[in-house]
């Protein structure tokens, strides 16, 4: 290996890069890590409720237009581990039936070319290396699972043990949500996760949350054969001279441009911005860019169908670690209604500025009712379900690479 030459470089260090950087390390093989953003410094700041979720400390600065050419800001995270710093950490299977085809409310979600049965060894290992505690047979749209979690579930805190039950005793289903973090409760003193407020949505400071950084990249970066670089913007795709690989990566480091070769070439930069990349990579063979033959390339965007729902309980919800109950009675549908309604899980436990903007005044609540005091009385459910894959949902990129 030459400086430059590399037998496979992946670009993008989040989920998918970090884990196959990892996964990819023991075989000795030459790894080239490519990472635009920098490692997310360690500082107070993480767990700032003010900062993380008021100020979008580590939000992108990208500006993207929609299709009415308006811009907005995206919440896409560039840092080594990709969006996986800021993720929830609730590592859920989708279940068996979603492989297939499944008729919602709105239209047909066509069945994927893989089935579950070819992906749950590989969700096998994935939840593994990623630690994630669970408790299998609990939920009624489980799929088959050919090992144990390596972990057991989360405790609920008893404000959360309540609804459990309540839902238990009128005839539903509650489980114990799959949680990717590092906690021992059999021994707290050792344990790196403290179970606190500052998980989902905010970067974990002491390094307890199982993103891609902490349980992929790092460990994979002991190898002598991994090399990571971080501010390295992958910005185009060069193919070999008959065009049938991609064998270069053009790479921007601080306004200069560079090249890397390898002879596998991995292109795992978030759903948005690969579909960017493999576009810009348009050249004179392969005018609509690289391997979109079929015109799909960055079409069919899904995103999170979800939604935040909060019930304000007389009684305070002083829960820390809140996502530890999930229900799936409404998964496929119900009495009455016959598609597909999605996941309920919990989210993060909110806290009073995450409300700025909101008013509970006109959510009918006295005046006493400050922001602070309506977090501590909130349960908050995070619901969601499946955004339909439609070709004009779509990442185009301008002239400029925007
Ligand atoms: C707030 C939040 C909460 C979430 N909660 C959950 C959850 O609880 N459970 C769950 O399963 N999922 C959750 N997700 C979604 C999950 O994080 C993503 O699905 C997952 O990280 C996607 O993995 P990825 O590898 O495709 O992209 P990413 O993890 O985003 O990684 C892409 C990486 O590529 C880098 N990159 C991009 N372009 C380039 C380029 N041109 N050159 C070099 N590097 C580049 C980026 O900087 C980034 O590091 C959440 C996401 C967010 C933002």
């Amino acid at each position: 290996m030459s400086d430059r030459n590399y037998d496979v470089i992946i670009i993008g260090s989040g989920a998918g890069g970090g884990t196959l950087a990892r996964h990819l390390a023991p075989t000795g093989k030459s790894i080239l890590l490519l990472e635009r953003g920098d490692w997310l410094k360690r500082e107070p700041e993480n767990w700032s409720v003010e900062e993380v979720f008021v100020k979008n400390r580590y939000v992108s600065s990208d500006t993207w237009r929609d299709k009415n050419g308006k811009p907005f800001q995206p919440g896409v995270h560039y840092f080594v581990g990709g969006a996986t710093k800021m993720y929830g950490a609730a590592l859920y299977r989708l279940r068996k039936e979603d492989f297939g085809e499944l008729k919602h409310h709105d239209g047909i979600s066509p069945a994927w070319p893989v089935s579950y049965e070819e992906m749950e060894p590989y969700y096998t290992k994935a939840e593994h290396l990623y630690q994630v505690h669970g408790a299998r047979g609990e939920g009624p749209t489980e799929p088959p699972a050919s090992e144990a979690y390596s972990f057991p579930a989360v405790s609920h805190e008893p404000r959360i043990q309540k609804p459990s039950d309540d839902l238990a005793r009128s005839g539903y289903h509650p489980f114990h949500a799959p949680c990717g973090i590092i906690l021992n409760e059999k021994a707290i003193p050792f344990s790196t996760c403290v179970r606190c407020m500052d998980c989902d949505g905010f970067p974990c400071v002491v390094h307890a949350k199982s993103d891609a950084e902490v349980i992929a990249v790092r460990p994979a970066l002991e190898y002598p054969n991994v090399t990571l670089l971080t501010n390295a913007h992958a910005i185009k795709l060069n193919t070999n001279p008959t065009g049938t690989a991609v064998s270069e990566v053009a790479v921007n480091r601080s306004g200069q441009v560079e090249t890397f070769r390898a002879s596998i070439v991995v292109v795992s930069c978030g759903a948005a911005n690969s579909a960017k990349l493999l576009l810009m990579s348009a050249n004179d063979k392969y005018p609509k860019g690289l391997a979109n033959g079929s015109d799909q390339v960055g079409r069919n965007y899904m995103y999170h169908n979800s939604q935040a729902v909060l019930a304000i309980s007389r009684e305070p919800n002083p829960t820390r670690y809140q996502k530890t109950l999930g229900l799936n009675d409404f998964y496929f549908g119900t009495a009455g209604f016959e598609f597909p309604m999605g996941n309920i899980q919990m989210v993060g436990k909110s806290q009073g500025p995450m409300y700025k903007g909101e008013k509970p005044l006109e959510a009918g609540l006295a005046p006493t009712w400050t922001l602070d005091r309506l977090a501590l009385h909130a349960v908050d459910f995070w619901l969601s379900t499946e955004d339909l894959p439609k070709p004009d949902n779509r990442v185009t990129v301008d002239g400029q690479g925007n």
